[in-house]
Parts: C-alpha cells; structure tokens; sequence
C-alpha cells in the first residue's frame, strides 16, 4: 500500500479534522514550505538581476576602455583585432568582438575576432548600433535570447579627439556561465526544499504519533477508571449474598435442620445462592460483549412462545406479589434474531417489572409495524424520573433510594440488553412516569 493512497489520505484528513492541535502543525508546515518556495524564487530573481546587472556593468566598462585604443588603430584593423583577441581571451564570455565603419549606406566589419567577418556587412546589431550612434557617449546593451541561450549585444561609438563618430564598437557576451551557475543553485535551494519536506513530515507524522499515543493514554485511564469500578462493585454485590447465605447458614445450626423455619431458612439460602449465580451471569456477559466474544444464532422465527414462557415462568413471582401478568402477542410474526439471546432480554424486562412494581399488572403486548416488530412491557410500578431515564441503559446504573436497594441487582441488566439488543439490529427505548409506572419498548427487524 503506498504512503499516499486515497485511503491513507481520507484517514489522515478524517485524523486532522479530529484533532485541532494537528491542525497548527498543518499551518506551521504549510507556511515554512510556501515561504520558502517565496524566498528561494525571490532570491534567484534577485541573484539572477544582480548578475545580468554586474555583466552589463563590466562590458560597459570594457567598451569605455577599449574605445580610445579603438579610435587610435581604427585604420590598422589587423593591430586592433591583435587587441581584440587579447581582450576575449581575458574575457572568456565575449563570443564576438566587432568594429564597423560607416562605408556608403552599409555598415562594414573592419575589424574582428573571427578573421572572415572582417569586410562584411554588419548584421543582428541594428538596434544597439542606432542607439549607439545616436547618443555617441555611452554604451547601450539589449538582451537576445538565441537557441535557448542568452546573450547581451552592446555598442559604443568610437570617437575622434574632437568628437566625431568614426566607427562603432560591437561585442556580443553568452551570458550562459551566468544562468548555468543560477541553475545551480536553484537545484540546490529545490534539493534543500525537499530536506526541509522530509523534515517537516517527520515533525508531522511524529506529532500525530504523539497524539495518538495522549488519546491512548486517556483510553486506558477511563478503562483503568471502569476496571476499579468494576472490581469495586463486584465484590461488593459478590459479598452480600454471600452474608446472607451465612447468616442464615448460622441460625440454621443454631436452631438445628428440624427448626420450624428451616424451610424458610433453606428457600432464602437458596433465593441468595441464586442472586449471586445471576450477577455472576451477568458479569461474564459483560466481559464477553465488551471482548466482542458473545455469538449470536441469528434465524428466523416465532418470538410469541418465547414472550410466553417467559411470562409463564415469572407469573408465580408476580402472583407472589399481588400482580397480574397478561401477555398480547399474536402468533404467526416472524422476526430474524437470536432466540436464547431475545429469552434473555425479555426475561430481564418482565422480572424488572416484577422486581420494581408493588401493584396493578403487567402487561407484554407485541406486533408487528411492517418492518419491525415491536415489543411493549410496561408496568405500574415505581416508574423513574427523567433524569433516571437518561441514565438508564449506563452500566452499573440504578435508580438511588432505598426502594431500588431493596432488590438484588446490578445495574448491569439493561446495559446488556441494549447491547444485545443492538447486536441483532434493534432499538431499545423506555417511556416512564415516577410513582406510575414504566414501558419498556423494544423494536426487532421482521423476517425478510
Ligand atoms: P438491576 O439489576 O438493578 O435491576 P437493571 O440494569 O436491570 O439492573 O436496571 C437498572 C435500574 O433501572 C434498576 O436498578 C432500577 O433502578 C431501574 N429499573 C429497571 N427496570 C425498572 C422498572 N420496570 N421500573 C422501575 N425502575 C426500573
């Protein structure tokens, strides 16, 4: 997979938008990297500038010289070219070396670097040459760009003692060297850009690692946090059937296995060993759900025998009680889900509604909705304040007062049967009204 996919790229955006304290290091590395693209450009135009401007410099101040000689060998050409070739060895970028003299309407090439030019017609220099003759004091330079190459054409006239014009003086300089070594070093500047690239990635990459690493650390402080929780509650809830099976353990040797209430005695012992094999359960979902371990046989079915026996078989712990249970559930719905795992969750709802209601029915109705099926347990017990109600479905959350710590739970009921629920694509919701009561309402995807 290479470094910059699409993928990798939407991650790493989805990573930076997700953390502002990335987006700093963003900036920072955007802003060096464009400042220095400005610096590096700004600096080779200047050097660039600087150059053509020293060039233009030195053979103007060649031609101020050599115009005073010229004026004296015009009229012996083979002597002012001896000097001409003196002069372009000591300066390797004059490529043509020219004085003409005006003969007729043409200017003629009297003297010369290059031997054959000599008594030819001047060409390419026509423009210098008018400016040149025009203003006689000065030497005037026009850049031409020749093959890709560049070159500086410069003319001054040649002047009499008394100031008149007896010729022109011509040179063309390749101002090749000059670019070459510019080139240079603007490959130099792009090679240190892309240093200061990888540089500036790293510091990225590190800086995201670094985050990485404090979100991390702030997970496994809150695991941290819930593992102590955690541990703190269960020994807790561990303990206290367990003092109850021992107190009662304790007055049934005192009073002998054939005490009167020794079989309210045993039934308590018994109700206790229960409770603690519930919350053990109920511990060990946790750990599955949270590990992703707990499995699921999803398939089609009938979920109105498994509401059924759950009500049946919590019916005589609701008469118990004083309350009626009536179940609604027309037959023949079929949902997709797991029908151990729906036993559970509607087990929990029903002896919830039992454990929390003192009076009145509960009643379990089901139907279907066209695309789920959903099921209602509601009570007229204790019911919850909205407050409570938000909190709900958090793990290891019950309902503070003395009414709740009457009954042996956990808090973590709920929490699993929303996970499970969850699990096997449905939603779990609660409507409830303190001191009236409470609906459970969960929704199934129907069979396809
Ligand atoms: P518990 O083991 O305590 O019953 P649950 O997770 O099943 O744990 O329920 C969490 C809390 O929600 C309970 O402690 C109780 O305060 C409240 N609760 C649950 N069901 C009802 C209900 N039907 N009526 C009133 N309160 C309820």
């Amino acid at each position: 997979m290479s470094l910059f996919d699409t993928r990798t790229l939407s991650r790493g955006l989805a990573k930076i938008f997700a953390n502002p304290q990335l987006w700093l290091t963003v900036f920072v590395a955007v802003a060096i990297f464009v400042s220095f693209i400005y610096i590096a450009n700004r600096f080779s135009t200047i050097a660039q500038d600087a150059q053509d401007r020293l060039v233009n410099v030195r053979v103007g101040s060649l031609q101020d010289a050599f115009a005073p000689l010229s004026a004296l060998y015009i009229r012996d050409p083979e002597k002012l070219s001896l000097y001409m070739r003196d002069m372009a060895d000591r300066n390797p970028t004059i490529v043509e070396f020219l004085a003409v003299e005006k003969i007729g309407d043409a200017w003629i090439i009297t003297s010369a670097l290059n031997e054959a030019q000599r008594g030819t017609n001047l060409v390419g220099y026509d423009f210098v040459l008018s400016l040149a003759v025009a203003e006689p004091e000065q030497s005037f330079t026009v850049e031409e760009v020749l093959g890709g190459k560049r070159f500086f054409r410069t003319a001054r006239a040649i002047l009499s003692e008394d100031k008149q014009t007896l010729g022109v003086l011509l040179t063309r300089q390749s101002l090749s060297e000059a670019d070459r070594q510019i080139a240079g070093n603007i490959q130099t500047s792009f090679f240190i850009l892309f240093g200061i690239l990888l540089l500036l990635l790293f510091l990225f990459f590190h800086h995201a690692r670094i985050i990485d690493y404090t979100e991390l650390y702030r997970r496994l402080k809150e695991v941290d946090q819930l593992k102590d929780d955690f541990v703190g509650m269960v020994s807790h809830e561990l303990r206290s059937p367990l003092t109850i099976i021992r107190g009662y353990v304790a007055e049934l040797k005192e009073k002998g296995v054939h005490a009167e209430n020794a079989p309210e005695l045993l039934k308590r012992i018994d109700d206790a060993a229960q409770a603690q094999n519930m919350l053990i359960a109920d511990i060990l979902d946790v750990a599955r759900i949270e590990q992703g371990r707990l499995e699921y046989a999803i398939k089609d079915f009938d979920p109105a025998s498994v509401i059924q026996s759950v009500a049946e078989g919590l019916t005589p712990a609701a008469s118990a009680k004083g309350l009626a249970v009536a179940v609604q559930v027309p037959s023949g719905v079929l949902i997709t889900a797991d029908e151990g795992r729906l036993r559970q969750v509607v087990t929990n709802f029903v002896s919830n509604a039992v454990k929390y209601s003192d009076k009145g029915e509960i009643t379990i109705s089901g139907k279907s909705d066209g695309k789920n099926f959903v099921l209602r347990v509601s009570d007229t017990g204790i019911g919850m304040s909205a407050e409570d109600v938000k909190k709900l479905f958090g793990k290891f959350y019950r309902v503070p007062g003395d009414r709740v710590r009457k009954e042996v739970g956990t808090g973590l009921g709920l929490w699993i049967t929303k996970q499970i629920v969850e699990a096997m694509k449905g939603t779990v919701s609660v409507e409830s009204i303190q001191g009236v009561g409470s609906h459970f309402i969960v929704t199934l995807p129907l069979a396809k």
